[in-house]
């Protein structure tokens, strides 16, 4: 089967990063389109796909939060690159769309019949998206998309909750090879600490890029109050968020956190720097779609604290495999580290659990989804 995959970004987000082994394990038939070149590129090309990158910088205006006027003046930018898209979509059997603006262009550039599956990774709430996205996201979905693959319960309900209709969504949570995370030895644990520099003090690591609802801000200020703790910061303003990320540097230089605050900047050594932390935070404030750095940290049998919304319930049970506060609430973060750093057999008790329930959210069970999916319109043929 020929299937076009279609992703707005190059950069490497959550999306890409979970869509990527099954692109590696499933090179036949695919070809994959970018709209904006980066690192997310060659990363396809090693797995045997043709990529093709259809820049148009006017669509990079185009944000989540964009209103009426924004959406308008990239209207000729669209139409342009649904031409380019059009053509090229026509020789494939399947479009598979995995992310929002790439679903919208693939809706408007699909041959009459053809097969569009939308691979939905945003929760379509007012808090992460303008009115008129949303409303255009759900009626696009509803018209276009033959299935949408919601990558969790909490994302599909935002989509039924926002119109959409249901019967089109099927729930696959993301999946994580589990075997990157047993092969970090002790000494390169060691060489990390080193190179962080706090081997002794306890290392509370945040991982994902920066951004002011992934909530890095909330760390630096429960662990103000946590005298010897250190926060880790792993990742980089993806999309456009470097005054978050400026903010965040001068907040570290104050001197309640000075010296306690360390800046990574993005990485490619993932398992091996949640081993080198000893407790992994998720801080998101508004809902997370799925949340792999959850799992990773999980994997990684390091102690989690996840924010208590969205896709972190679903993998998360609460005080068995990992602790859950109540989004942008510090002082309950502050709370569940010091717990986790004065009480070692509860901290070992939820790694051990917590590595076990990481296991179900597997690349087995994602592929057998997908395929499921991709399996209905095989079918068809
Ligand atoms: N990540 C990475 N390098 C970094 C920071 C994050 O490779 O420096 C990865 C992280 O391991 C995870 C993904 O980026 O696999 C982030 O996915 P998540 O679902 O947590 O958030 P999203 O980016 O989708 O909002």
């Amino acid at each position: 089967m020929k299937i076009l995959y279609v992703d707005q970004t190059g950069q490497l987000g959550g999306g890409e990063l979970a869509i990527l082994p099954w692109l590696r394990a499933h090179p036949e038939g695919a070809h994959v389109v970018l709209f904006e070149d980066g690192p997310f590129r060659p990363l396809i090309e090693e797995c045997g796909i043709p990529v093709d990158v259809f820049t148009l910088d006017t669509l990079k205006g185009v944000r989540r939060e964009s209103g009426v006027r924004s959406i308008l003046s990239a209207l000729p930018a669209f139409a342009s690159l649904r031409g380019r898209l059009a053509r090229l979509a026509a020789g494939f059997d399947l479009l598979y769309a995995n992310s929002q603006k790439a679903f919208l262009l693939a809706a408007l550039s699909k041959r009459r019949g053809q097969p569009l599956i939308w691979h939905l990774r945003d929760i379509l709430t007012a808090e992460h998206f303008s009115p008129i996205l949303r409303k255009l996201a759900v009626f696009a979905g509803n018209r276009y998309a033959s299935v949408i693959i919601a990558n969790s319960h909490a994302t599909a309900e935002s989509f039924v909750a926002a119109g959409g209709l249901r019967h089109k969504v099927r729930v696959v949570h993301d999946g994580i090879d589990p075997r990157p995370f047993d092969s970090i030895t002790p000494e390169a644990i060691a060489v990390l600490r080193k190179e962080i520099g706090s081997e002794s003090s306890p290392m509370i690591g945040i991982f994902g890029r920066l951004s002011p609802w992934k909530g890095q801000h909330i760390l630096l200020e429960a662990i103000s109050a946590i005298p010897g703790a250190h926060a880790v910061l792993i990742g980089d303003a993806l999309f456009g968020e470097s005054v978050y990320a400026e903010g965040l540097k001068l907040r570290a230089n104050q001197p309640d956190i000075a010296g306690r605050v360390h800046f990574l900047g993005f990485r490619r050594d993932i398992p091996a720097l949640m081993q080198a932390m000893d407790i992994i935070v998720h801080a998101s404030t508004s809902p997370e779609p799925f949340g792999l750095v959850i799992v990773e940290g999980m994997l990684a049998r390091k102690p989690v604290i996840a924010t208590r919304a969205g896709g972190a319930i679903e993998i998360i049970q609460e005080g068995e495999s990992g602790m859950l506060v109540t989004p942008g609430s510090i002082s309950e973060l502050r709370t569940a580290i010091e717990r986790l750093l004065s009480d070692p057999a509860a901290t070992e008790r939820l790694s051990r659990d917590g590595r076990r329930r990481a296991e179900m959210f597997s690349l087995e069970a994602l592929f057998q989804g997908i395929s499921t999916v991709i399996g209905e319109f095989k079918s068809r043929d």
